[in-house]
């Protein structure tokens, strides 16, 4: 039997879920749907963000609802926009094979007279921003007197954002003896004061330590010149070739600023801020969920709430003035049981501050160095290697053949290969050839042992790739405990793992090297050889930072280095406008279910297909390094299975 069907939701609901592609409730909604379900009564759920909370208010409303009524049953307040069309669209598909229920937006910036006319036609359920609820109540346009069900969803969001008044008038609107659902990520007091003001002995459900950072969020700092700051941010790019990710700073002019050097520099990039059009920020949105969009660099209060799957990385390319936001900011990744990378890039100056955040999100912070010119090259270069490795070929190209191979004849198979990647690679060797490297180590959180020039130093120890990364379901931890065992080696034997979605790399010292090499060259992993080379960059090389090694990691939640794990459509060359398809639904979800990729040791394969977005022609140019044709993923499905 079906974990869904254990909660006691309905058929038509089973086969909503299963279309969905959700395999098991999250722990809140197992905590929230058979409580809910079985007794009319107030609740008050707190889980972080990520982890479902829509649906564990949505589906039992969804049952609840008497769909032959054609009044307003249920009224869900949520903060911005952006998430009221979120959580209607959810509800939408909830509903699908629940004949004659209406959901209906209420939301500030489109026309009044038309959602009052939606309204009017039947909505059972209207999802609302409180600002343009209360415009409507105060019109006398909708009549939620005799509703059953009231949900405050992220309500911690929604009075964060000053909407108390609002709420506490719309409520009073309502009839008492209807039941409020309140789901918030936090608690804090004012939250609290709602429950105790407007709810009745409410249930309490409580997923996770309240407050505190999510479990599958890893922190990492880099420590930077301030001059720096933007050519840390490219290289950190350069390095995770599979981002996709919101970067946040603290003003509209400089998130405008930055997204328009990113372009520039050949990133798939935009803004997002409260100057533009609510038709802009709409293309924006739009572009970022296909993928079209690889660095949504956004200012907080336009980005909050954005709930985009498979985010990688949350950059704070400047830190919040209130450490508070910090949170709401890094919330954006690890969702729905993923992985995800909150990176901070900070001077000297604000070093403290990542202490006091520590203290708030009750996690460590890991402090990186910014990869080397040497790195990137080679994380690029393995990377297109992958990429071509993985491409599905479509066979029209063979009538093509002839004469591409007439234009290619006389090429040894290895000086094809040497051009083919030459023909992206040169620009990298290019670029970083000439720039020098900026990372920076902070004095007061790690003895700095050595002073020879970061490239080449690696204190002696052996840097080495292998072809299994991310996409083999292995994060840094469960790399390291795989090498640990197959090696058969102690603790602190294997370090500095760095995690790719492909393949890998990890340290040791050399008198591990002969074991290494003949071990693992010859172990297959599910039926594939594995292959390990001595690679030339150290990447830090240093037993690493605090005095542990393989990436030190001090609590809680699982961390992982480097990008990888996500699934993500094809890229173009310098986005922003809008105007392309935008083939979310052509996509089958990922993963589907809450499955945490920490628990499992051994590595299994997923099966996701990558979102499918035809992609703009991009014309190169000579500014290196820049994102191209062969760096970007071209439309096909994801992850072509080996096995
Ligand atoms: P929250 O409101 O707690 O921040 P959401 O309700 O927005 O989280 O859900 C986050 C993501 O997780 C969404 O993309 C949603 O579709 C997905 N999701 C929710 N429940 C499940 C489930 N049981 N299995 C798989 N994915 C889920
Ligand atoms: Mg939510």
């Amino acid at each position: 039997m079906n974990k869904f069907e254990q909660l006691g939701l309905n058929e038509s609901l089973l086969k909503a879920i299963l279309d969905l592609g959700f395999e098991n409730p999250s722990e809140v909604q197992e905590k929230a749907i058979p409580l809910l379900l079985e007794k009319d009564t107030d609740m008050v759920a707190l889980a972080q963000t990520g982890t479902g909370k829509t649906a564990a208010f949505g589906f039992p409303l969804i049952q609840k609802i008497d769909a032959d009524n054609r009044n307003t049953q249920a009224l869900v307040l949520s903060p911005t926009r952006e998430l009221c069309l979120q959580i209607t669209n959810e509800l939408k598909n909830y509903a699908k094979y629940e004949k004659g229920i209406n959901v209906v937006a209420v939301y500030g910036g489109a026309s009044i007279t038309e959602q009052a006319r939606d309204i009017k036609r039947g909505a059972q359920i209207i999802v609302a921003t409180p600002g343009r609820m209360q415009d409507m109540i105060n019109r006398g346009l909708v009549n939620i007197k005799n509703i059953d069900y009231c949900i405050l969803d992220e309500a911690d969001e929604m009075l964060n954002m000053g909407f108390y008044e609002d709420i506490v008038s719309i409520l009073s609107d309502t009839p008492d003896q209807k039941s409020t659902w309140l789901f918030s990520a936090t608690m804090p007091q004012e939250v609290a004061r709602i429950a105790k003001q407007f709810m009745s002995d409410p249930v309490e459900i409580t997923v996770g330590a309240k407050n505190s950072g999510s479990a599958t969020v890893s922190h990492e700092f880099y420590l930077v010149n301030a001059r720096d700051r933007y050519e840390a941010l490219k290289r950190l790019a350069d390095a995770n070739p599979d981002i996709f990710s919101v970067v946040f700073c603290r003003t509209k002019r400089d998130t405008q600023a930055v997204a328009e050097k990113l372009i520039e520099d050949g990133y798939s990039a935009a803004a997002l801020h409260g100057d533009l059009s609510q038709a802009q920020r709409d293309g924006v949105m739009k572009s970022f969920r296909g993928r079209q969009i690889q660095m949504l660099v956004a200012t907080d209060v336009a980005a909050r709430g954005i709930d985009v799957d498979n985010i990688t990385h949350v950059v704070n390319y400047q830190l919040p003035d209130e450490i508070e936001t910090y949170n709401h900011r890094s919330g954006r990744t690890g969702r729905a049981g993923k992985l995800g990378t909150s990176i901070v890039i900070v001077t000297k100056s604000e070093l403290r501050k990542i202490s006091s955040i520590e203290r708030i999100i009750k996690q460590k912070f890991e402090e990186k160095t910014i990869p080397s010119g040497i790195e990137i090259c080679e994380i690029q270069l393995l990377h297109l290697a992958t990429k071509i490795k993985d491409t599905e070929v479509d066979h029209e190209i063979d009538n093509y053949l002839p004469a591409i191979n007439n234009v290619l004849e006389g090429l040894s198979k290895e000086e094809l290969i040497k051009k083919m990647v030459s023909v992206e690679f040169n620009r990298f060797i290019a670029y970083y050839k000439k720039n020098r490297d900026i990372s920076t180590q902070s004095g007061e959180r790690r003895e700095r042992t050595d002073s020879e020039p970061r490239e080449f130093n690696n204190n002696g120890a052996v840097r080495y790739f292998v072809n299994i990364g991310s996409r083999d379901n292995f994060d840094w931890m469960t790399l390291k405990d795989y090498l640990k065992e197959t090696l058969d080696l102690g603790r602190d034997d294997v370090f500095k793992v760095d995690v790719k979605e492909g393949f890998s790399f990890f340290n040791t010292d050399p008198e591990h090297t002969d074991k290494v090499m003949e071990v693992l060259n010859n172990v297959q992993l599910e039926g594939r050889r594995i292959n390990v080379e001595i690679s030339k960059n150290d990447g830090g090389g240093r037993r690493d930072h605090n005095g542990r090694s393989g990436g030190g990691r001090s609590s809680g939640g699982p961390r992982r280095e480097g990008s990888g794990g996500g699934s993500f459509g094809p890229r173009r060359e310098g986005s922003g406008g809008g105007g392309f398809r935008s083939d979310r639904n052509s996509a089958p979800r990922e993963g589907g279910g809450f499955r945490s990729d920490r628990n499992s040791s051994a590595p299994k394969r997923e099966g996701g297909f990558r979102s499918s977005t035809p992609r703009t022609e991009g014309g190169s140019s000579d500014r290196a390094p820049r994102r191209s044709e062969s760096f970007g993923d071209s439309p096909r499905p994801r992850r072509p299975r080996r096995d």
